[in-house]
């Protein structure tokens, strides 16, 4: 059951930390496609989050910077047991440098950043941006002298977490890079990106893998329940297993709708917002589905009532006005609440007068 005693599926839910794509055997044909065919110095992974860009990002990494002869190397891909690949896996190459957000410096392996704290000293929420700082520290790393291999690469990730004057600053390096340094900037939003930076890089598209080797993979975790949570997550395995690891099972997904229809505000106990709303979108989009006749893509085997059409598409508009907004409170009791009303006024069977933010 989803209750209050278990771990919230906190933001690492969008995805779990692994530390190589030879962990995730869908990224090999893509990785040994991509070193095949690389012409530029500066790759845009993009795809679902959780389908592994974060990964296939330090892969390619990892295989320029490998030590073993490449002609020992199949493919071009890292040997895995070198120092340098060594290295890149503690995250500790003296010629790689990961740019991410403070706020995500812990879920991608680094240590939490000591300088999450205002001028005057006092503690502040982590930053969800890279910000022009560590885009100007990256640059000057780029320009020291080579520390162990023969080229330096820098991962952004997630790069639409850049800000405009970080986007700007990273823009003049892509325009002029100097002759040893190499991008790899991963995505889920390349739209958000401005489109000088898109266009400067060569473009390495993820899809999410083939079911059954997205199932195999879930059960060789230790993931019950497979097909339900890799439905959930939208066919991205790493973020079935992040489900899966913050204690969410099949059985207790499949009794959401009913309890969101219930108006049960316990069923989201300790989540944080921004995945509360991220499950009523799913739940909304089924709910349009079966309006339309069709079968549903998150609650597979679930009661997802069909609803009005007009009510639905105004619920959707809604959810998708929450997801926008910037900074969701952390404890957020009373937001949920609020939406499980909009969740209930959004349905039909409620009679077409009941208005939209009061409670029936
Ligand atoms: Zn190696």
């Amino acid at each position: 059951m989803v209750s209050s005693t278990r771990r919230a599926p906190a933001a690492a839910a969008e995805r779990a930390p692994i530390t190589t794509a030879a962990d995730l055997p869908w990224l090999a044909e893509p990785l040994a496609q991509t070193l095949a065919t690389q012409r530029s110095h500066a790759l845009l992974v993009h795809g679902p989050t959780g389908v592994g860009q974060f990964e296939m990002a330090l892969a390619l990494a990892r295989s320029w910077l490998c030590e073993t002869p490449a002609g020992e190397r199949p493919a071009g891909l890292a040997c895995g047991r070198c120092g340098s690949c060594h290295l890149v896996d503690e995250h500790s190459h003296p010629d790689l440098r990961l740019l991410v957000p403070e706020a995500m410096r812990a879920q991608v392996g680094l240590d939490a950043d000591d300088a999450a704290s205002d001028d005057d000293g006092k503690k502040r929420k982590p930053s969800r941006e890279i910000k022009v700082e560590q885009i100007r520290a990256a640059i000057n790393f780029s320009e020291l002298t080579a520390g162990r291999a023969s080229l330096k690469v820098l991962v952004v990730y997630p790069a639409e977490a850049l800000n405009t004057v970080a986007a700007n600053a990273l823009l003049k390096t892509l325009e002029e890079p100097p002759g040893t340094l190499r991008f790899v900037l991963a995505s889920a939003a390349p739209q958000a990106l401005p489109a000088t930076v898109r266009s400067r890089c060569q473009s390495v598209p993820l899809r999410p893998p083939p079911a059954d080797q997205a199932l195999a993979w879930l059960e060789s975790q230790g993931v019950a329940q497979a097909g339900v949570l890799l439905a959930a997550s939208g066919q991205q395995p790493l973020a079935a297993l992040a489900h899966h690891q913050a204690g969410l099972d099949g059985a207790s997904w499949l009794a959401l709708p009913t309890r969101v229809a219930a108006g049960d505000a316990g069923v989201f106990a300790n989540w944080p917002l921004p995945q509360v709303v991220d499950v009523l979108q799913k739940l909304c989009h089924d709910r349009l589905l079966a309006t339309l006749g069709l079968a549903p893509r998150y609650f597979p085997g679930s009661t997802v009532p069909p609803g009005d059409l007009a009510r639905l598409t105004a619920w959707a508009a809604a959810l998708r006005r929450h997801a926008r907004s910037a900074e969701h409170p952390w404890s957020a009791g009373l937001a949920i609440e609020a939406l499980l009303v909009e969740a209930h006024a959004a349905d039909f069977t409620r009679g077409p007068s009941a208005p939209i933010h009061s409670r029936p």
